[in-house]
């Protein structure tokens, strides 16, 4: 049956993928265009030899490598493997030496168009780009072998089964084209993914290292504010001014520091039970001032009910982090929203603010470590806010619309009372 020979064709198409998963994924190759033009060259090799005579037409999936190495492999890759598809075809001979030639290079056309734009594209994209262009070389070559029965011609009764086999040989061709470049895009990502796993480990020890710095500086420098506030007692005139900036900017530094080491490790110190409603209000209470110092409403709305076990000092921190960016980032007359309810086993305690909001790629940077867009801003906030609420459980997400303003939503597990 031709469907079975062309499973074996299947076969042939993703052994590249196999053995390259097999030997060579965990090996720094210097050139992997190379390689890869010479293990698809190995696979449109042996899709020729394999090739299934029936009809007086060769059946097989040549075109698949020649694609795949070309969107995948890049130019070198695909030429190899064009290279080996021409000398495979010269290998097996026959009448129309000249028409394989042609056909081959008609088909790399689209592919070679592409090698450069497809990169450009998100990952589940390229596949369906590899897809939509296997295609083309298979409706290519339905319409060559379409038409090569149109000149022969032959029996009725055999157009209609040619007819379904050469259907059924389209359709597979563009599902090994597929299936092929999902594996190779799953290849791509573990590998991504390993080298992510490397960076965050080098980055992890040097976030030791910054934090063990970070708390040797903090020593000093009390030491440095204790003693200057006593000589700004005795300061006047200009001095007393001076000191007093000295001092702000030192409290500045110190608390840049304790955001930092906070950061690095959260410090559950005193576990408790904590009234969840008690704590947002708190919060609230301490940064309305704030709020109308800025010109925003500052609202709340607070189910009352919910319990957290943690620090409570800790969990305080989380909340102002998030709400004094809410402040911050509406102008006057807005208005940000703290409301607290209590769904099943879980908290939700959502701030939503009328601020200048958010757009896509400042979405996605929230929550990295110094990223910030204020001139006096540290860029901690929400990574410490992060760090203390993943540490608790809980799970907090961000909605944004540039201009419209910012929710965020923070659930933590609560023990209900
Ligand atoms: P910082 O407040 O020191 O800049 P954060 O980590 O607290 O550092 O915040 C990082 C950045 O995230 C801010 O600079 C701001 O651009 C953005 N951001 C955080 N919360 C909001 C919000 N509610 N609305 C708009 N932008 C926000
Ligand atoms: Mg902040």
């Amino acid at each position: 049956m031709l469907a079975e020979k062309l499973l074996l064709h299947v076969l042939i198409i993703l052994l590249p993928i196999f053995l390259y998963n097999l030997v060579f994924e965990n090996r720094q190759i210097r050139n992997k265009g190379i390689l890869f033009g010479l293990l698809q060259g190995l696979s449109v090799f042996l899709c020729l030899f394999f090739s299934f005579e029936s009809y007086g037409l060769y059946w097989d999936l040549r075109y698949v490598p020649l694609v795949l190495a070309f969107l995948y492999g890049g130019p070198l890759a695909g030429g190899i493997v064009l290279i080996a598809y021409m000398a495979a075809r010269t290998f097996i001979g026959g009448d129309a030496l000249l028409f394989g030639y042609i056909s081959g290079v008609i088909a790399s056309i689209i592919p070679a168009l592409f090698v450069d734009k497809f990169w450009t594209y998100m990952p589940s994209k390229r596949i369906k780009i590899a897809v939509l262009i296997g295609i083309w070389p298979a409706v290519g070559m339905c319409g060559i072998l379409l038409a090569f029965i149109f000149f022969q011609g032959s029996s009725g009764i055999e157009i209609g089964t040619i007819m379904t086999n050469i259907f059924l040989f389209g359709v597979i061709q563009v599902l090994a084209i597929g299936c092929a470049a999902y594996l190779h895009e799953s290849a791509i990502e573990r590998q991504l993914m390993r080298k992510e796993i490397l960076r965050a480990e080098k980055l992890n020890t040097l976030g030791e290292l910054a934090a063990s710095i970070a708390h040797e500086v903090r020593n000093p420098l009390t030491v440095v504010k204790g003693f200057l506030q006593l000589m700004q007692k005795q300061a006047s005139g200009t001095n007393k001014y001076y000191f007093s900036l000295v001092l702000s900017e030192l409290g500045r530094a110190e608390s840049i520091i304790n955001d930092y080491l906070n950061f690095a490790k959260p410090q559950f110190e005193k576990v408790e039970k904590v009234n969840l409603m008690d704590l947002v209000l708190e919060v609230y209470l301490l940064l309305k001032p704030l709020g109308l110092k800025e010109g925003s409403r500052v609202e709340n709305q607070l189910e009352h009910g919910a319990f957290v076990v943690t620090d409570r000092n800790q969990l305080k921190q989380a909340f102002v982090n998030i709400i004094k960016n809410a402040i911050e980032a509406t102008s006057e007359g807005g208005t940000v929203q703290i409301k607290l309810e209590i769904k099943g086993n879980q908290a939700i305690i959502i701030v939503a603010d009328t601020g200048k909001g958010m757009n896509e790629e400042q979405l996605a940077r929230i929550g990295t470590l110094f990223y910030t867009t204020k001139d006096k801003g540290t860029g901690l906030g929400t990574s410490v806010s992060l760090k203390i609420i993943e540490a608790i459980g809980g799970d907090i997400s961000y909605k944004s619309e540039p201009d419209l303003g910012t929710v965020v939503t923070v659930t933590l597990p609560i023990d209900k009372e």
